[in-house]
Order: structure tokens, then C-alpha cells, then sequence
């Protein structure tokens, strides 16, 4: 937070104790009465010595005759008086330094204790106090470093919390394919078949678990990958309408066999733009396959890219069976799957979309999904590039 944002917040004066009160009080009087004993003591000196000193005597009428001033006899009371204003100044002036000297050191005492209580683990509380000078300075830093301290451990918190995360879904969805793996090879070890036929099952479903863990293993790879915000893209021009025709063709069999088709518009065509081809290729292709294999009931899938302003506003839609709202938000989050069939029929990873995510974000854009009963899109919003 910033120290503007700080000064906005509820500040408070620092309200002494009445301990606090009564030592300030007794340090006035005890400063007091040491000053007046001083002030007597260097009066009464004074007079001795001008009394009883002749040498002292002849200087000042020396300096009378210097002056030719009408100094009479009453020379010394009237420097009397003016010692007395001199030392009345004086007191005041040693009075104001002790007691003021005391109140910061008052002051001083509260911002520590309040530290004490921040390092004792309130660190959601902040030194309320509106001082001004150095002291307030200092507070304002203080506040400014406990935030700062707070947000970066709250931070690492999440980061070490989020690596647990992964770190569990990715042993479950590991486990569960290795187990089917293992648990094949074994009924092979153990001869465990009776036929030819049987053993080749046994094999063939071996064989597409670890195939299965082969995908997820990349996926997981892949997405590390992009969520570096250092990640660098190989950026190239291109025509995006060819490239969406081209993986429209890619997919033609398999919308073919589900009865789906699907259609590529762009505004202008050719729309040439620059992008990782890669990496944007990796997010077509997943929102394609989303689309024809969680789509239900879905006839027709659209491609659609249109430049606005700086931007290429890109849509892959589908007609299919609705997302509930509620789950749209979580779509991107990885390992998120609508319905938790997570290595169950369809078999994804729920990784698709939050690589997704993480790519387009890497090229400057964002991507987010809305649903209603006559399409499901998925919207990206690229910058056109230089
Ligand atoms: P992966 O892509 O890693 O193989 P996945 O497809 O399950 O696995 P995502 O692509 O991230 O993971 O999609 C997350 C979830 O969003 C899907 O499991 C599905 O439930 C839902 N979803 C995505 N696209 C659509 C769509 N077009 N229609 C309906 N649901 C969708
Ligand atoms: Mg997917």
C-alpha cells in the first residue's frame, strides 16, 4: 500500500497514560526547582563576589566611565533585574527542551509497543498514530513496510499452497493410470489369461493408461511452461483465417462421425496477425476438442475472428448443452472439470484451458467464457501486434 493510501486511514493522536501525565508533570517540577535552586545559587555568587570583590568593583566602574553612563548606586539591582529576566528566559526556555525532550521519548515508547504488538503476530494492525516530523515519517514507513511484508508473505503463501495443489492432483491423476498399468502387467506376470485375446486386452489397456499419464505428464509440462511470465513466444505474421481453416480440416473427421460442423469466419479475411503459432494452435485445438467433446447435442461449432480497434477478438463457440454459470468462472483453473468425471469417460486433464489461459496471457490478451441456451463461447481478445 501506499503512503497516500495510509494517510487516508483513521489517525489518531497519541493519548498519554496517566502515568505518562504524572511523570511529565514531575519532571516539570523537579526541573523547576533545580533550575530556581541553580538561579539562586548564581545570584547569590554573583552578589558575594560583586560585594566582596574590589577588582570586580573598579572593572564595572570602569566600564561606567567607558559608557559615560548615569549608572548610581543602584547599579547592581538594576542588573539584577535584568539577570533575573535573563535567567527567567533561560528556565523557560531549559523547561520547554526537558519536557518536550520527555514527550517524544513518550511518543517513542508507544510506536515501539505497537511494533511489539505488529511482531507478535497482529499483522493486520497498523501504528495509528498522526505525527508529524520525523517521527511521523518513520511511522509512515513502518506501515508501508508491514503491508508490503504482509502482501509478500501472503503471496508466498498462496504460491506454497497452490504447489500443494498441483502437487496432489497431479499424484492422483498419475496414481489412478498407474494402478490400471500395474495392475494389467501383473494379471501378465501372473499368467493370469486365458487366451491370446485376453493377454492382448490386457496389454492394449496397459498401453493406453500410459499413454494417458504420457499426455498428462506433457500437459503438466507445458503448462509449467507458459505460467512463466518469462516464457518467451516465438512471434511470427500470419493469416489467421488459413490457420483456422486449416484446423477446421483437422477436425473434420472427428465432427464428421458427431454430426457437428463447423464453420471459420474472419473480418477482414485474409486476417493476418502476429503470434506464437505454437502456442495459439495448442488453444485452438483444446478449445475444438472442448467443444465436440463436452458440447452435448451440439450441430454446429464457429470459428470467428474480427479486428477491433488494436485488437483481434477471437470466438470459438459451439451450440451445445449449456456450462452452468456458476462454473464458468472455474473453467480456467487447472484441473477444474465441469462435472467431476476427472479420468473417468471424456478423460481429459482439466488442464487444457488454463494453458490456454496462460498463453493468451502471455501474448497481452485475455480469454473468458460465457454461456447461454444457444451458445457456448469461448472469447479471446489478442493485440493485433506491431
Ligand atoms: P484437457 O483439455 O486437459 O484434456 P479438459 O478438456 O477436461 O482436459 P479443459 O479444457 O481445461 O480440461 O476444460 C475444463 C472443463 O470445462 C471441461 O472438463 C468441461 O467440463 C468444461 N468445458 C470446456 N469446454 C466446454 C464446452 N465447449 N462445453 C461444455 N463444457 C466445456
Ligand atoms: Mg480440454
Amino acid at each position: 500500500m501506499k503512503r497516500a493510501e495510509l494517510k487516508g486511514e483513521n489517525k489518531t493522536r497519541i493519548t498519554l497514560t496517566s502515568k505518562e501525565v504524572s511523570e511529565l508533570l514531575a519532571e516539570g517540577i523537579v526541573t523547576v526547582v533545580l533550575l530556581l535552586l541553580i538561579n539562586v545559587a548564581i545570584l547569590m555568587i554573583l552578589d558575594q563576589l560583586v560585594q566582596h570583590s574590589q577588582s570586580l568593583t573598579d572593572t564595572i566602574f570602569n566600564i561606567k566611565g567607558i559608557l559615560n553612563a548615569q549608572l548610581d548606586s543602584n547599579v547592581f539591582s538594576s542588573s539584577k533585574k535584568f539577570l533575573i529576566l535573563f535567567f527567567v528566559v533561560l528556565d523557560l526556555a531549559v523547561l520547554y527542551w526537558r519536557l518536550i525532550r520527555r514527550y517524544h521519548q513518550m511518543q517513542m515508547r508507544h510506536v515501539i509497543s505497537e511494533l511489539h504488538y505488529i511482531a507478535n503476530g497482529h499483522y493486520d494492525h497498523r501504528i495509528p498514530f498522526e505525527l508529524s516530523g520525523d517521527l511521523g515519517r518513520v511511522i509512515d514507513s513502518i506501515n508501508v513496510l508491514v503491508e508490503s511484508t504482509v502482501t509478500a508473505i501472503e503471496e508466498e503463501r498462496k504460491i506454497e499452497k497452490s504447489k500443494d495443489e498441483l502437487i496432489t492432483n497431479v499424484s492422483h491423476d498419475l496414481r489412478t493410470p498407474l494402478t490400471s498399468i500395474i495392475g494389467y502387467l501383473g494379471l501378465i506376470e501372473d499368467r493370469q489369461y486365458h487366451s491370446e485375446e485376453e493377454f492382448l486386452h490386457y496389454t492394449h489397456t496397459a498401453y493406453l493408461k500410459a499413454k494417458q499419464m504420457k499426455v498428462l505428464v506433457e500437459d503438466l509440462f507445458e503448462y509449467t511452461k507458459v505460467r512463466q511470465p518469462t516464457t518467451k513466444l516465438k512471434l511470427v505474421r500470419f493469416d489467421l483465417n488459413q490457420m483456422m481453416e486449416q484446423l477446421a480440416a483437422d477436425f473434420a473427421l472427428e465432427a464428421e462421425r458427431k454430426h457437428v460442423t463447423i464453420a471459420v469466419k474472419t473480418t477482414p479475411t485474409p486476417f493476418y496477425f502476429e503470434a506464437d503459432t505454437e502456442k495459439l494452435v495448442r488453444v485452438f485445438n483444446n478449445l475444438l476438442s472442448n467443444a465436440l467433446k463436452y458440447g452435448k447435442g451440439a450441430q454446429h461449432i464457429l470459428m470467428e475472428a474480427q479486428q477491433v480497434g488494436t485488437e483481434a477478438i477471437i470466438t470459438v463457440k459451439n451450440d451445445g448443452q449449456p456450462i452452468p454459470q456458476a462454473a464458468l468462472q472455474q473453467l480456467f483453473d487447472r484441473f477444474y472439470r465441469v462435472e467431476e468425471s476427472r479420468s473417468q469417460e471424456t478423460g481429459g486433464t482439466g488442464l487444457g484451458l488454463a494453458i490456454a489461459q496462460s498463453i493468451v496471457a502471455l501474448h497481452g490478451g485475455y480469454i473468458y467464457a460465457k454461456s447461454d441456451a444457444q451458445w457456448t463461447s469461448f472469447i479471446l481478445h489478442l493485440p493485433l501486434g506491431k
